[in-house]
């Protein structure tokens, strides 16, 4: 199972917001999507920046709840890993787990054209492994 295959199950919609955003409004997006992250895309349409709702408690722990006047710029991560529609299920995995983050967005030919996250991940992940188990069990009682 590859990015390309979960983007046919779950779509391609990705919640974006433009850095100027307030940190209020990027908390009334998640909260109202039920999301964890949100992808800051500037105005030339590429990954300015990944907001989660853990840069959001970690901004209100530092500045207090000014910050939630403040753009989403100030709190966002810069550095955005993202992955592509090639990579398998093993390697996001692999990804999230060495960097410690639940979300990759992905990119095709510079463009945003979805978002996995690790309720994506374990979702297919589990499924994968139903799957084997159904498998063997079949292979063992037929044999
Ligand atoms: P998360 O586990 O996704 O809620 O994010 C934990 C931290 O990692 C937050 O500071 C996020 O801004 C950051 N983060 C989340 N996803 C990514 C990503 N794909 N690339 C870089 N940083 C990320």
């Amino acid at each position: 199972m590859n990015v390309a295959a979960i983007l046919r199950q779950k779509g391609r919609a990705v919640t974006t917001a433009s850095p100027s955003t307030t940190l209020l409004d990027v908390a009334s997006k998640l909260a109202a999507k039920r999301i964890g992250a949100i992808v800051v895309v500037g105005t030339s349409g590429g990954v300015d920046g990944i907001i989660s709702e853990r840069d959001i408690i970690r901004a209100l722990a530092d500045h207090g709840a000014e910050c939630l006047s403040k753009p989403v710029s100030e709190s966002m991560t810069r550095q955005v890993v993202t992955c592509q529609e090639t990579d398998t299920l093993d390697e996001l995995m692999a990804m999230m787990t060495a960097r410690r983050f639940r979300h990759l967005p992905v990119v095709t030919d510079d463009a945003l054209v979805g978002i996995i996250s690790i309720g994506d991940v374990v979702k297919h992940h589990v499924a994968e492994v139903e799957m084997e188990a159904t498998a063997m069990r079949d292979y063992i009682a037929h044999s």
